[in-house]
């Protein structure tokens, strides 16, 4: 397997990241994960767009252009050739001695390589997962993508230790996403997600969704709802880029839908699979 680091193309063990690397250091980064489809990247220049917002936000310059990155991945999917894939990209500020204070005139480092596809994802995506409701106790920028992602883990590890796939998180009676997704819930037929601000990341997938629902006139708002909005939904799912629309049967140990994947959810599994279809495959 191949990587790209600073943009030469190397071997996936023989990448050395410094230790003084503000990525290693501060989780001083941010990164995207884009799905590969029949050995095509889904949503490319979305993901790359918001690698370079979230560049802005915290003050740092990707050394490479947008179509350098698109190059750059094309080159490692055809050294690498995989039908289903996730190609992981990686930009931290760079190395320079250790010291809190953004360091002037460093070039950041670029890590481009792939990831294996994730096992569970079609069960996941037939039968419906558990998920945990778990205090969200990460920042208050979560709407940018950094690789500064223990708060995450931790509420991840929390949902684990309940058996459970996913952490649905909430601020005060809010829910807000997923430790690694954004979660919907479906109430009389109305779609609802919280609004992309900096509570959430504003996913890739969610956007999907959003411009599918306004295309098949399904209703839907970008509002937030609370716990128990969410324990009383007639169906609830999330988005993400490796579990595209998975559906969530139950919430701590409540069943949803009696424990079925709902029909809206079904039905924009299966509309998001076309959309996949159509960019990767056609
Ligand atoms: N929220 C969080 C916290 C995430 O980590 C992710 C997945 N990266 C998402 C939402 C979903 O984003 P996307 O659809 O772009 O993968």
């Amino acid at each position: 397997a191949y990587m790209f680091l600073n943009g030469k193309l190397i071997e996936r063990t023989k990448g050395k990241i410094d230790v003084e690397d503000r990525g290693f250091q501060f989780g001083d980064g941010i990164y995207e994960v884009i799905a590969v489809y029949g050995g095509r990247p889904f949503a490319l220049s979305d993901h790359l767009d918001r690698l370079f917002e979230s560049a802005k936000k915290i003050y740092m310059e990707i050394p490479y252009s947008k179509k350098e990155l698109e190059d750059g991945i094309h080159r490692l999917l055809h050294v690498d050739k995989r039908e289903h894939c996730y190609i992981y990209i990686q930009v931290s500020r760079g190395i320079s001695p250790r010291n809190h204070i953004i360091p002037q005139r460093i070039s950041g480092t670029v890590i481009i390589y792939l990831l294996d596809p994730i096992r569970e994802k079609e069960n996941w995506k037939r039968r419906g997962i558990k998920a945990a409701i778990t205090e969200d106790i990460r920042w208050l920028r979560c709407d940018i993508k950094t690789t500064s992602l223990l708060g995450n883990v931790l509420v991840k590890q929390k949902a684990v230790e309940k058996q459970a796939s996913e952490a649905i998180l909430h601020r005060e009676q809010r829910v807000t996403e997923g430790s690694s997704s954004n979660v919907w819930i479906v109430k009389d037929g109305l779609l609802r997600t919280h609004p992309a601000d900096q509570f959430i990341l504003n996913g890739i997938t969610r956007k999907q969704i959003l411009a599918i629902s306004k295309q098949q006139r399904i209703p839907y708002v970008e509002q937030s709802f609370t716990v128990d909005e969410l324990l009383g939904a007639d169906e609830v799912f999330i988005t993400s880029t490796t579990m595209e629309v998975t559906p969530v049967v139950e919430v701590d140990e409540v069943k949803i839908n009696e424990g079925k994947p709902g029909l809206l959810t079904k039905k924009l599994q299966w509309l998001l699979e076309r959309e996949i279809q159509s960019q990767c495959f056609d």
